[in-house]
């Protein structure tokens, strides 16, 4: 039995299409070992967070379903903390996943992820036109959330490369773009970081990469970075999104071992282990 694990995946509780318990039954079906929860942390310009009333509601709803399903699957409370808030206590919860999602120039919040146009427009109205400034900016607010951080997973390091399938926007591979990318994989290194490679925008066919990008990833490999696979999923169905070919990438880049939740912490474990078709 391969061991199957997702410990980034949205609910109704933030912008997630299915609840908590339909999501458990998603990932049952599909014999997982362990799910976890990330809902999106409170932050006022974020539509796709959860309110601050809705937090311990979400909280105590895990909780329970832990319970519930003892002994049928492992079930984890993480938070996904958006970097752009003051720091959370964190200690209600297994895990957090730190993100950057925001970049603010001249105070304004602009979301990296929402749309191609929005983000274009963001270039436009605050970078002077410069993408490339624009992802400069991501990455150092990404590098500033690491230095801070007490969450344990770099969350999906390169969000900036969303609708940039095919280098529709910019060169993924001008330095103008690697420089910083690389320094983020670096920090998070130094920081210990699991990272995330997230398959989110696979699922919402922007991308045919996982975050972090394929040299990015090969970089991470060579300074002996920790990696484990998220769908970040939004729906019940994209539970599982593209991990084998994501195993695949991983195992043709030379890692050995993927981490997952098992028994109430991170673990690594042998890339074998967790192939669902070996
Ligand atoms: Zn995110
Ligand atoms: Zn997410």
């Amino acid at each position: 039995m391969p061991y199957l694990c997702n410990i980034h995946s949205h609910t109704t509780y933030s912008d997630g299409r299915n609840t908590p318990e339909e999501m458990v039954a998603a990932a049952l079906a599909l014999r997982f070992s362990a799910l976890g929860f990330s809902d999106h942390g409170y932050a006022p310009h974020d539509v796709c967070s959860m309110s601050e009333e809705t937090e311990p509601l979400y909280r105590a709803e895990i909780r329970a379903l832990q319970k519930k399903y003892a002994g049928s699957i492992e079930l984890a409370l993480g938070y996904e903390h958006d970097a752009s808030m003051a720091d959370t206590d964190l200690s209600f919860y297994d895990y957090a996943i730190e993100s950057v999602h925001f970049v603010h120039p001249n105070g304004v919040y602009c979301s990296v992820d929402e749309s191609a146009a929005a983000l274009a427009s963001h270039i436009q109205t605050h970078y002077g036109g410069d993408p490339y400034a624009l992802c400069a900016d991501y990455f150092r607010e990404v590098c500033a959330s690491f230095e801070r951080t007490a969450a344990q997973v770099a969350g999906h390091i390169g969000l900036v490369t969303k609708f940039n399938e095919g280098n529709a926007m910019f060169n993924a591979d001008d330095p103008r773009y690697t420089r910083p990318a690389q320094e983020a994989v670096r920090l998070a290194v130094e920081k210990d970081m699991l990272v995330e490679v997230n398959t989110g925008a696979m699922s919402r066919g922007y991308r045919t990469e996982p975050y972090p990008g394929r040299a990015l990833l090969a970089l991470l490999r060579e300074l002996g970075g920790r990696v484990i696979i998220t769908s970040d999923c939004h729906r019940a169905e994209w539970m599982n999104y593209a991990f084998d070919s994501t195993l695949d990438l991983l195992a043709s880049l030379g890692f050995r071992e993927v981490w997952a939740w098992k028994r109430g912490r991170f673990e690594p474990m042998g890339i074998q282990e967790v192939y669902a078709n070996p």
